[in-house]
């Protein structure tokens, strides 16, 4: 579903990313971890082309992408994001905030929009909050509702970057079950976090990134109980 090929990408004279190879197959899901700086959003961001690495080749769906001539909304479209900080919009209703990019990316006709909105609240278990403003939702239901927008374009994959670690720890689990849904109904995802339980239960592989290299490709079995590699026995340590 997603590949890439030596990726590299830096921001002046750091180089973040060295040289990604990755795979990602049709319903898979994926844990990334690594420690602070290692390059995990940056690496999400090149996915989807919110950044633009400077070399190496992304395929989307057997669809290699060209970062000139391809529409990158269309791309953006495919693989959706969901983010830290949920990135609502705050003046727009909970429902609006689901219909805007089908409305206008898309340009999805309004009822359709609509009636796809309410699916997917009601998918997030928030059927009741559609005409409330963000501002008077909790972390974990604006977390749900950035989860149902990104679902609103039916994205061929998703990609999470830390989706609960701005959360109280409380509202971390609703927000995690959501994804586990997403997960057992074949959603491939990406998924950056320090949820280790989750990555435990949900993941099919981890991935490791160190300085910008993958170091470690393994399943959650061989990478949390068989690991060899130093790097990644110092980094469980510190997580659990
Ligand atoms: P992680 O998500 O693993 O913590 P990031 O991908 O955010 O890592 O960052 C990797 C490195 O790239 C860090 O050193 C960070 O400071 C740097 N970096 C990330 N984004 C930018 C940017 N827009 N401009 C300059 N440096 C950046
Ligand atoms: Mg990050």
């Amino acid at each position: 579903m997603i590949k890439t090929t030596d990726l590299h990408k830096s921001f002046d004279k750091l180089e973040v990313l060295k040289g990604i190879d990755l795979d990602i197959h049709l319903g898979e899901v994926v844990v990334l971890v690594g420690v602070s700086g290692s390059g995990k959003s940056t690496l999400l961001r090149c996915l989807n082309f919110l950044e633009v690495a400077e070399t190496g080749t992304i395929t989307i769906d057997g669809r290699p992408i060209d970062r000139k001539k391809d529409d990158l909304s269309k791309v953006r479209a495919e693989v959706g994001m969901v983010f830290q900080h949920f990135n609502l919009f705050p003046h727009k209703s909970v429902i609006e905030n689901i219909m805007e990019a089908p409305l206008i990316v898309k340009n999805e006709n309004k009822a359709k929009a609509k009636q796809l909105a309410l699916d997917l609240l009601e998918k997030v278990g928030l059927s009741d909050k559609a005409d409330v403003y963000p501002s008077k939702l909790s972390g974990g239901q604006k977390q749900r509702v950035a989860i149902a927008r990104a679902l609103a374009m039916e994205p061929k994959a998703l990609l999470f970057d830390e989706p609960t670690s701005a959360l109280d720890p409380e509202l971390v689990g609703e927000v995690l079950q959501v994804m586990k849904e997403l997960a057992d109904e074949g959603m491939t995802m990406v998924v950056v976090t320090h949820e280790m339980k989750f990555a435990k239960e949900v993941a099919d592989r981890i991935i490791m990134l160190d300085e910008g290299r993958i170091i470690e490709d393994a399943d959650p079995d061989t990478f949390f109980n068989h690991s060899t590699n130093e790097r990644t026995k110092q980094f469980l340590e510190m997580v659990n």
